[in-house]
């Protein structure tokens, strides 16, 4: 049934990196949508007990396990049949991207996948274009998209922008670590806007559009108005929750550019991207009106975002439930 452009069956739904980072908010969200989900989790040599606890969380919310890496072809097209897969989000890590290429083909061999969401999860890779190693990530992004429109596989690219959290230059995932309580650093003049999106919705609303008739073969942008900030103002939103002012020091650009240039991995490719976003204005230098841009938020102007405001409360108590010295 298809209704407002939404359709409402219950699709069946592979998640492939669902213990990652950002998989882990896609999974969350696609079990609360109550669509039968599957997680694919690559066997175990690297696997640390955090992740067992992760797959065993899911199962307990009624997900179904599948063991396999995502790059074996003949697995792939095997439990995209047998379980009759609808719809295949990916959100294998960035070193991995390229792993998605056999699944695309399994994709294409089995013909009744509804839609493909690769693994994306940050900017437009046809728009950015940040230094290296950044580059090298987005070459291959871009390789992937290419290969799913050639095959002609329905899909869709969530570029959602960036975690709510304060934006380290060089942490992988910065949403795990609380703001500074020491001090600010501040790139170049801290005036570039961006957006930050909390994990939650990136997983709730990129489970919106996986059967929604409008995001088919679209950009999905995420640019909620109410999480736009640059660096200087997400710097006084966490001093008014702290109830204190701290020190602000430059990180140049030629700074960033320096720990990009040092190629270390991943750090690198943070410092890469951060240049890109606070210095170059990567999420905002473009208007978002061509054939195949959507917004999210003119897409679901009923649903309401989590607000930066209150993700930096939720940082105020965990950091309160840990010490409450470090405010003092
Ligand atoms: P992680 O490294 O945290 O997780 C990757 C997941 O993919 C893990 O579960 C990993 O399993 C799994 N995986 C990797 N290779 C395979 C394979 N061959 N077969 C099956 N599973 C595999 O990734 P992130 O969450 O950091 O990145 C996901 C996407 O999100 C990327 O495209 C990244 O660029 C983007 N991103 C966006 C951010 C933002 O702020 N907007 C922040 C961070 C990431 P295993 O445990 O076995 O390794």
């Amino acid at each position: 049934t298809v209704s407002n452009g939404i359709t409402t069956g219950k699709s069946r739904v592979l998640v492939v990196g669902a213990t990652g980072f950002i998989g882990r908010f896609v999974t969350e969200a696609s079990l609360a949508s109550g669509r039968p989900t599957y997680v694919l989790v690559r066997p175990s040599p690297g696997s640390s007990c955090n992740k067992a606890k992760i797959v065993e969380a899911f199962k307990d919310k009624g997900a179904f396990l599948l063991r396999g890496t995502v790059s074996d072809r003949e697995l792939m097209e095997k439990i995209l049949k047998e379980h009759e897969i609808e719809i295949v989000i990916s959100a294998v890590g960035g070193e991995q991207v390229e792993d998605q290429l056999p699944l695309i083909e399994a994709i294409k061999a089995v013909g009744t996948i509804k839609r493909f969401l690769p693994s994306e999860f940050g900017h437009d890779v046809d728009r950015a274009d940040p230094v290296e190693p950044g580059l090298a990530m987005y070459k291959e992004k871009r390789r992937v998209r290419r290969v799913i429109e050639e095959m002609k596989v329905p899909y869709t690219y969530i570029c959602c922008n960036s975690i709510a959290s304060w934006p380290y230059y060089d942490n992988h995932h910065p949403s795990e670590v609380l703001p500074p309580l020491d001090q600010f650093q501040i790139y170049g003049d801290g005036t570039v806007k961006a957006y930050f999106v909390a994990g939650t919705d990136i997983g709730k609303f990129t489970m919106r559009t996986v059967d929604d008739i409008r995001t088919l073969n679209k950009t999905v942008h995420f640019r909620p108005p109410c999480n736009y900030y640059n660096i200087n103002e997400l710097a006084s939103l966490w001093e008014k929750k702290i109830g204190r002012a701290l020190p602000r020091v430059i990180v140049t650009e030629n700074d960033l550019l320096a720990a990009a240039a040092e190629n270390r991995i991943p750090q690198s490719v943070v410092a890469s991207f951060t240049h890109d976003i606070f210095i170059r204005g990567c999420q905002v230098n473009f208007p978002i009106d061509g054939p195949n841009d959507i917004e999210v938020t003119n897409l679901y102007p009923d649903e309401q975002f989590h607000t930066l405001d209150d993700c930096f409360s939720d940082y105020l108590i965990n950091l309160k439930g840990k010490s409450m010295d470090n405010l003092a």
